[in-house]
Protein backbone atom coordinates (compact mmCIF):
# COMPACT_ATOMS: atom_id res chain seq x y z
CA UNK A 1 0.00 0.00 0.00
CA UNK A 2 1.79 3.04 -1.05
CA UNK A 3 1.25 6.19 1.50
CA UNK A 4 -1.24 8.44 0.76
CA UNK A 5 0.14 11.48 -0.79
CA UNK A 6 -1.24 15.13 -0.53
CA UNK A 7 -0.54 18.20 -2.62
CA UNK A 8 0.15 21.06 -0.59
CA UNK A 9 1.41 24.53 -2.16
CA UNK A 10 3.24 23.13 -5.26
CA UNK A 11 4.43 20.06 -3.78
CA UNK A 12 2.79 16.33 -3.68
CA UNK A 13 4.02 15.50 0.09
CA UNK A 14 3.30 12.60 2.09
CA UNK A 15 -0.09 13.13 3.90
CA UNK A 16 1.83 12.81 7.59
CA UNK A 17 4.10 15.33 6.22
CA UNK A 18 1.40 18.03 4.66
CA UNK A 19 1.59 21.13 6.54
CA UNK A 20 0.27 24.87 6.72
CA UNK A 21 2.50 27.48 8.16
CA UNK A 22 0.13 28.82 11.12
CA UNK A 23 -0.33 32.18 10.40
CA UNK A 24 -2.08 30.87 7.45
CA UNK A 25 -5.24 33.03 7.42
CA UNK A 26 -7.04 29.90 6.90
CA UNK A 27 -5.98 28.89 10.05
CA UNK A 28 -5.99 32.07 11.96
CA UNK A 29 -9.33 33.79 10.69
CA UNK A 30 -10.94 30.88 9.15
CA UNK A 31 -10.64 32.66 5.48
CA UNK A 32 -11.21 30.26 2.62
CA UNK A 33 -12.70 27.67 0.44
CA UNK A 34 -13.21 23.96 -0.14
CA UNK A 35 -14.71 21.81 -2.33
CA UNK A 36 -15.18 17.48 -2.40
CA UNK A 37 -15.68 15.62 -5.38
CA UNK A 38 -15.75 11.32 -5.96
CA UNK A 39 -14.58 9.12 -8.12
CA UNK A 40 -16.57 6.17 -9.72
CA UNK A 41 -14.20 3.26 -11.02
CA UNK A 42 -11.38 5.97 -10.76
CA UNK A 43 -13.00 8.08 -13.14
CA UNK A 44 -13.88 11.96 -11.03
CA UNK A 45 -17.65 12.93 -11.29
CA UNK A 46 -18.52 16.44 -12.42
CA UNK A 47 -14.67 17.42 -11.80
CA UNK A 48 -15.82 20.49 -13.99
CA UNK A 49 -18.97 21.84 -12.07
CA UNK A 50 -16.85 21.24 -8.59
CA UNK A 51 -13.78 23.44 -9.98
CA UNK A 52 -15.86 25.70 -11.05
CA UNK A 53 -17.89 25.62 -7.76
CA UNK A 54 -14.63 26.14 -5.87
CA UNK A 55 -14.02 29.43 -7.98
CA UNK A 56 -17.17 30.78 -7.57
CA UNK A 57 -16.73 30.45 -4.22
CA UNK A 58 -13.37 32.02 -4.07
CA UNK A 59 -14.47 34.78 -6.12
CA UNK A 60 -17.45 35.90 -3.43
CA UNK A 61 -15.30 36.30 -0.84
CA UNK A 62 -12.60 38.37 -2.96
CA UNK A 63 -10.11 35.76 -2.80
CA UNK A 64 -8.19 35.73 -6.13
CA UNK A 65 -7.04 32.90 -7.14
CA UNK A 66 -3.67 32.34 -9.63
CA UNK A 67 -4.57 28.87 -11.16
CA UNK A 68 -7.15 28.49 -14.05
CA UNK A 69 -9.55 25.40 -14.15
CA UNK A 70 -7.23 23.69 -16.23
CA UNK A 71 -4.48 23.85 -13.88
CA UNK A 72 -7.11 22.84 -11.23
CA UNK A 73 -8.39 19.85 -13.07
CA UNK A 74 -4.80 19.02 -14.11
CA UNK A 75 -3.49 19.21 -10.37
CA UNK A 76 -6.58 17.22 -8.69
CA UNK A 77 -6.36 14.25 -11.30
CA UNK A 78 -2.26 14.40 -10.74
CA UNK A 79 -3.05 13.96 -7.08
CA UNK A 80 -5.16 11.06 -7.88
CA UNK A 81 -2.88 9.44 -9.81
CA UNK A 82 -0.27 9.52 -7.02
CA UNK A 83 -2.47 7.62 -4.96
CA UNK A 84 -3.95 4.08 -4.82
CA UNK A 85 -7.37 3.76 -3.87
CA UNK A 86 -10.16 1.93 -6.02
CA UNK A 87 -12.14 5.14 -5.65
CA UNK A 88 -11.44 8.64 -3.85
CA UNK A 89 -12.96 11.83 -2.70
CA UNK A 90 -11.32 14.37 -4.09
CA UNK A 91 -10.76 17.81 -1.77
CA UNK A 92 -9.65 20.88 -3.08
CA UNK A 93 -9.14 23.60 0.04
CA UNK A 94 -7.88 27.20 -0.89
CA UNK A 95 -6.91 29.57 2.05
CA UNK A 96 -6.03 33.20 1.96
CA UNK A 97 -2.46 31.88 2.63
CA UNK A 98 -0.06 33.62 5.18
CA UNK A 99 -0.48 37.03 6.63
CA UNK A 100 2.46 38.61 8.27
CA UNK A 101 0.11 41.02 10.48
CA UNK A 102 -2.41 37.94 10.71
CA UNK A 103 -5.66 39.39 9.16
CA UNK A 104 -4.02 40.99 5.32
CA UNK A 105 -4.36 38.38 2.47
CA UNK A 106 -0.99 39.13 0.86
CA UNK A 107 -1.80 37.80 -2.48
CA UNK A 108 -0.39 34.05 -2.25
CA UNK A 109 -3.37 31.92 -1.50
CA UNK A 110 -2.71 28.35 -0.64
CA UNK A 111 -3.62 25.37 -2.44
CA UNK A 112 -4.39 22.21 -0.98
CA UNK A 113 -5.71 18.88 -2.67
CA UNK A 114 -5.78 15.61 -0.49
CA UNK A 115 -6.90 12.66 -2.06
CA UNK A 116 -8.58 9.96 0.25
CA UNK A 117 -10.61 6.74 0.36
CA UNK A 118 -14.19 6.36 -0.41
CA UNK A 119 -15.33 4.59 2.78
CA UNK A 120 -17.37 1.52 2.81
CA UNK A 121 -20.63 2.41 2.10
CA UNK A 122 -23.61 1.97 4.79
CA UNK A 123 -26.84 0.50 2.92
CA UNK A 124 -29.35 1.13 5.53
CA UNK A 125 -30.61 4.53 5.10
CA UNK A 126 -30.65 3.94 1.53
CA UNK A 127 -33.04 0.73 1.65
CA UNK A 128 -34.84 1.93 5.15
CA UNK A 129 -34.87 5.83 4.95
CA UNK A 130 -33.29 8.49 7.36
CA UNK A 131 -34.30 10.22 9.84
CA UNK A 132 -33.48 14.49 9.74
CA UNK A 133 -33.70 16.62 12.23
CA UNK A 134 -33.97 20.85 11.73
CA UNK A 135 -32.66 23.39 13.12
CA UNK A 136 -32.99 27.07 13.16
CA UNK A 137 -29.81 27.96 11.12
CA UNK A 138 -28.89 30.81 8.67
CA UNK A 139 -25.24 30.98 6.91
CA UNK A 140 -23.84 34.27 5.97
CA UNK A 141 -22.77 33.16 2.50
CA UNK A 142 -25.19 30.39 1.51
CA UNK A 143 -23.86 30.12 -1.82
CA UNK A 144 -20.15 30.00 -0.76
CA UNK A 145 -18.69 26.69 -0.10
CA UNK A 146 -16.22 27.93 3.09
CA UNK A 147 -13.99 26.35 5.05
CA UNK A 148 -16.24 27.85 8.15
CA UNK A 149 -18.82 25.35 9.54
CA UNK A 150 -19.24 25.45 12.95
CA UNK A 151 -22.55 26.01 13.01
CA UNK A 152 -22.63 22.85 10.59
CA UNK A 153 -20.82 20.57 13.15
CA UNK A 154 -22.56 21.34 16.06
CA UNK A 155 -25.77 21.16 14.35
CA UNK A 156 -24.62 17.56 12.80
CA UNK A 157 -23.47 16.76 16.17
CA UNK A 158 -26.63 17.66 18.04
CA UNK A 159 -28.74 15.53 14.89
CA UNK A 160 -26.38 12.55 15.62
CA UNK A 161 -27.19 12.62 18.88
CA UNK A 162 -31.17 12.54 18.49
CA UNK A 163 -30.61 9.60 16.29
CA UNK A 164 -30.68 11.72 13.04
CA UNK A 165 -28.46 11.14 9.94
CA UNK A 166 -28.59 14.66 9.35
CA UNK A 167 -29.42 18.26 10.58
CA UNK A 168 -32.02 20.80 7.78
CA UNK A 169 -31.61 24.09 8.24
CA UNK A 170 -34.61 26.78 8.64
CA UNK A 171 -34.41 30.37 8.17
CA UNK A 172 -36.54 33.19 10.54
CA UNK A 173 -39.51 32.30 8.04
CA UNK A 174 -39.53 28.61 9.44
CA UNK A 175 -38.63 27.72 5.56
CA UNK A 176 -36.16 24.49 5.40
CA UNK A 177 -33.37 25.47 3.25
CA UNK A 178 -31.06 22.74 3.05
CA UNK A 179 -28.76 19.84 5.33
CA UNK A 180 -25.27 20.65 7.33
CA UNK A 181 -23.95 18.93 4.22
CA UNK A 182 -26.52 17.93 1.97
CA UNK A 183 -29.21 19.71 -0.16
CA UNK A 184 -33.21 18.96 0.37
CA UNK A 185 -36.32 17.44 -1.77
CA UNK A 186 -39.58 17.24 -1.61
CA UNK A 187 -42.05 15.03 -3.27
CA UNK A 188 -45.75 16.00 -3.75
CA UNK A 189 -47.66 14.63 -6.94
CA UNK A 190 -45.32 14.42 -9.42
CA UNK A 191 -43.62 17.63 -7.92
CA UNK A 192 -40.34 17.71 -7.05
CA UNK A 193 -39.65 20.61 -5.20
CA UNK A 194 -36.66 22.26 -3.61
CA UNK A 195 -35.30 25.65 -2.47
CA UNK A 196 -33.30 27.61 -4.63
CA UNK A 197 -32.49 30.67 -1.98
CA UNK A 198 -29.94 30.49 1.16
CA UNK A 199 -28.60 27.23 -0.49
CA UNK A 200 -25.66 25.98 -1.63
CA UNK A 201 -25.81 24.98 -4.98
CA UNK A 202 -25.17 21.37 -4.90
CA UNK A 203 -23.09 18.93 -7.44
CA UNK A 204 -25.20 16.41 -6.91
CA UNK A 205 -28.71 18.99 -6.51
CA UNK A 206 -27.69 20.17 -10.41
CA UNK A 207 -27.51 16.32 -11.39
CA UNK A 208 -31.06 15.51 -9.76
CA UNK A 209 -32.50 18.48 -11.43
CA UNK A 210 -30.91 17.67 -14.58
CA UNK A 211 -32.26 14.20 -14.86
CA UNK A 212 -35.99 14.73 -12.87
CA UNK A 213 -38.00 16.83 -16.19
CA UNK A 214 -39.29 12.98 -17.82
CA UNK A 215 -40.17 11.61 -13.66
CA UNK A 216 -41.31 15.12 -12.17
CA UNK A 217 -42.18 18.56 -12.50
CA UNK A 218 -39.30 20.77 -11.02
CA UNK A 219 -40.06 23.96 -8.84
CA UNK A 220 -37.58 25.41 -7.43
CA UNK A 221 -39.49 27.47 -4.47
CA UNK A 222 -39.02 27.90 -0.41
CA UNK A 223 -40.65 24.77 1.41
CA UNK A 224 -42.08 25.65 4.88
CA UNK A 225 -41.78 23.82 7.41
CA UNK A 226 -45.59 23.31 7.69
CA UNK A 227 -45.58 21.67 4.42
CA UNK A 228 -43.60 18.39 5.54
CA UNK A 229 -46.55 16.86 6.95
CA UNK A 230 -48.34 16.80 3.30
CA UNK A 231 -46.03 15.67 1.34
CA UNK A 232 -45.21 12.16 -0.60
CA UNK A 233 -41.61 11.61 -0.54
CA UNK A 234 -38.26 13.81 0.77
CA UNK A 235 -34.79 13.26 0.26
CA UNK A 236 -31.51 14.66 0.73
CA UNK A 237 -28.27 14.85 -1.84
CA UNK A 238 -24.74 15.30 -1.65
CA UNK A 239 -21.64 14.08 -3.41
CA UNK A 240 -20.96 11.46 -1.04
CA UNK A 241 -24.44 10.59 0.21
CA UNK A 242 -25.86 10.61 -3.64
CA UNK A 243 -29.70 10.16 -2.82
CA UNK A 244 -30.76 9.60 0.56
CA UNK A 245 -34.60 8.93 1.36
CA UNK A 246 -35.88 10.88 4.03
CA UNK A 247 -38.41 8.94 6.18
CA UNK A 248 -39.17 11.39 9.92
CA UNK A 249 -38.15 14.95 9.71
CA UNK A 250 -38.61 15.91 13.84
CA UNK A 251 -41.63 13.79 14.94
CA UNK A 252 -42.83 14.39 11.41
CA UNK A 253 -42.93 11.04 9.57
CA UNK A 254 -42.88 11.11 6.14
CA UNK A 255 -45.24 9.29 3.88
CA UNK A 256 -46.15 6.19 5.18
CA UNK A 257 -42.80 6.28 7.21
CA UNK A 258 -40.74 4.04 4.66
CA UNK A 259 -38.45 5.20 1.84
CA UNK A 260 -40.94 5.53 -1.26
CA UNK A 261 -40.81 4.31 -5.11
CA UNK A 262 -40.07 7.40 -6.75
CA UNK A 263 -36.59 8.69 -4.58
CA UNK A 264 -35.82 5.29 -5.27
CA UNK A 265 -36.66 5.82 -8.74
CA UNK A 266 -34.63 9.18 -9.49
CA UNK A 267 -31.86 7.19 -7.57
CA UNK A 268 -31.58 4.82 -10.21
CA UNK A 269 -31.43 6.92 -13.02
CA UNK A 270 -28.56 8.72 -11.15
CA UNK A 271 -26.70 5.74 -11.02
CA UNK A 272 -27.38 5.11 -14.80
CA UNK A 273 -26.29 8.45 -15.24
CA UNK A 274 -23.18 7.89 -13.07
CA UNK A 275 -21.87 4.54 -14.94
CA UNK A 276 -22.86 6.42 -18.52
CA UNK A 277 -20.52 8.90 -17.15
CA UNK A 278 -17.68 6.52 -16.41
CA UNK A 279 -17.91 4.49 -19.47
CA UNK A 280 -17.63 7.54 -21.69
CA UNK A 281 -14.62 8.49 -19.90
CA UNK A 282 -12.76 5.50 -20.08
CA UNK A 283 -13.67 4.82 -23.53
CA UNK A 284 -14.74 8.36 -25.11
CA UNK A 285 -15.11 6.62 -29.14
CA UNK A 286 -18.30 5.49 -27.24
CA UNK A 287 -19.83 8.95 -26.74
CA UNK A 288 -21.57 8.96 -30.27
CA UNK A 289 -23.08 5.78 -29.67
CA UNK A 290 -24.47 6.48 -26.01
CA UNK A 291 -27.96 7.67 -25.80
CA UNK A 292 -27.57 10.65 -23.29
CA UNK A 293 -29.74 9.50 -20.29
N1 LIG B 1 -25.17 22.15 1.06
C1 LIG B 1 -24.13 22.26 1.91
C2 LIG B 1 -24.15 23.30 2.98
C3 LIG B 1 -23.02 21.41 1.77
O1 LIG B 1 -21.96 21.53 2.60
C4 LIG B 1 -23.03 20.41 0.76
C5 LIG B 1 -21.89 19.49 0.58
O2 LIG B 1 -21.04 19.36 1.41
C6 LIG B 1 -24.14 20.32 -0.09
C7 LIG B 1 -25.19 21.21 0.08
C8 LIG B 1 -24.20 19.27 -1.18
O3 LIG B 1 -23.36 19.61 -2.24
P1 LIG B 1 -22.78 18.51 -3.25
O4 LIG B 1 -23.94 17.80 -3.84
O5 LIG B 1 -22.03 19.30 -4.27
O6 LIG B 1 -21.90 17.61 -2.45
Amino acid sequence: MRQPIYYVNGKFVQAKRAALPLNDLGILRGYGVFDVLRTYDGVPFRLRDHVERLKNSARQIDLELPWSSEELEALGRETLARNDYANANIRYIVTGGPSSNFMTPEGNPSLMIMVTPVPPVDETPYTKGCKVTTTYMVRERPTVKSIGYIGAIMAAEQAKRAGALEALYKNERNEVTEGTRSNFFMIKGDQLITSAHEVLEGVTRRVALELAPPLFTVLQRPIHYCELRYIDEAFITSTTKELIPVVQIDDIPIGDGRPGPKVAQLHRRFQEYVRQQVSMAESPEKQSLVEPI
